[in-house]
């Protein structure tokens, strides 16, 4: 950033902080410690599922690692779980019977990698790393993120595993209709996205997700698009989303969070502001939930969504990976 621009962010920042007790007090806002307390290295991710990946990510984080492999090590404890249902292998399938895999991963460099569509590989987000690092493309999907990856040698997996395909074939049964737009609700959506900053000031982020559960043959959601599911900007800092993918794409979710960022906004006001934006271009929120979370280069942090319910996980030097409930705009 250069010397002016970064001052200008500096006073911005310094505004929001003074501004923010008279500003901001919408009924639900509340403004957590953590953003307020600025910290490196830091790492935050989304769900319950991230208390877990942040440990995975501290291992490297914790020891002066990069913050680019935290993230990749961090989810990748995720997608290699089985009992998760939302993330990697053990997911749930589309409608056809298919897990079908999207992630993303982005550094401080703005170097980035998505796989979409992605079937029968353990880990989608190190082929992501591999399409950033090993190719002139950002985005391989379906068959041919396959081959690359098989190429490149990465595990295969046979999906879905047994309980999961017994569980689509009930849902199956319940569901002829090929053409009923499917239900979300909190079984069926969930993406472990996270954020790290290292002790060098350098952010970086990933993305996994099996999406929307029982989607239709084909659906890729924001989780693996730059700029939806999460952006990076190592000058400003870094965001990540959940959620319904959709309303999450119309807006570039997570580059509109980045962005509010670099206008001055705390990561969790600028989280608000990018809910808020998906609010104002649906004509019925109902049952559309979607959230964001957000760190800033100080390694503030900060995460709001549409409804009650979403969490975030929390990890810095001091502290075990702790659950932080997000702001909202709305109760269920
Ligand atoms: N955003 C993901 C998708 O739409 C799913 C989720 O986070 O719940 O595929």
């Amino acid at each position: 950033m250069k010397r002016r621009s970064f001052f200008k962010f500096g006073m911005l920042s310094a505004l929001a902080s003074i501004l923010k007790p008279q500003s901001l007090m919408g009924m639900n806002y509340a403004v957590s410690k953590v953003d307020l307390d600025p910290q490196k290295p830091v790492v935050i991710s989304t769900w319950s599922h991230g208390l877990a990946a942040n440990e995975e990510a501290w291992k490297l984080l914790g020891n002066s690692g990069k913050a680019l492999d935290a993230v990749e090590a961090g989810v990748r404890h995720t997608e290699s779980d089985l009992t998760n249902r939302s993330v990697g292998i053990g997911g749930r399938p589309d409608r056809e019977g298919h897990v079908t895999l999207d992630a993303c991963i982005m550094d401080d460099q703005s170097r980035c990698g998505a796989v979409a569509y992605l079937e029968g590989i353990k880990h989608p987000i190190s082929v992501a790393r591999a399409v950033m690092e090993r190719t002139q493309h950002v985005m391989l999907v379906g068959r041919g993120a396959k081959s690359f990856a098989i190429d490149c040698g990465f595990e295969k997996f046979k999906t879905p595993i047994k309980e999961v395909k017994q569980d689509w074939k009930e849902w199956k049964k319940e569901h002829k209709d090929e053409f009923e737009k499917p239900e979300i609700n909190h079984e069926n959506h969930d993406t472990i996205g996270m954020l790290a900053i290292d002790e060098n000031g350098n952010i970086s982020g990933s993305c996994t997700t099996s999406g929307w559960a029982y989607k239709l043959a084909g659906r890729v959601g924001d989780s693996p698009i730059i700029g939806a599911g999460l952006f990076v900007d190592n000058e400003v800092g870094g965001a990540c989303a959940t959620g319904m993918g959709e309303a999450i794409i119309r807006i570039a979710g997570s580059h509109t969070v980045v962005e509010f960022m670099r206008q001055g906004h705390s990561p969790e006001m600028a989280c608000k502001l990018a809910v808020e934006r998906i609010i104002s271009k649906h004509s019925d929120v109902k049952g559309l939930q979607c959230g964001f979370i957000a760190i800033n280069k100080n390694g503030q942090v900060g995460g709001y969504s549409v409804y009650n319910g979403f969490n975030y996980a929390y990890k810095n030097s001091k502290e075990n990976s702790q659950l932080i409930d997000a702001a909202f705009d709305r109760k269920w």
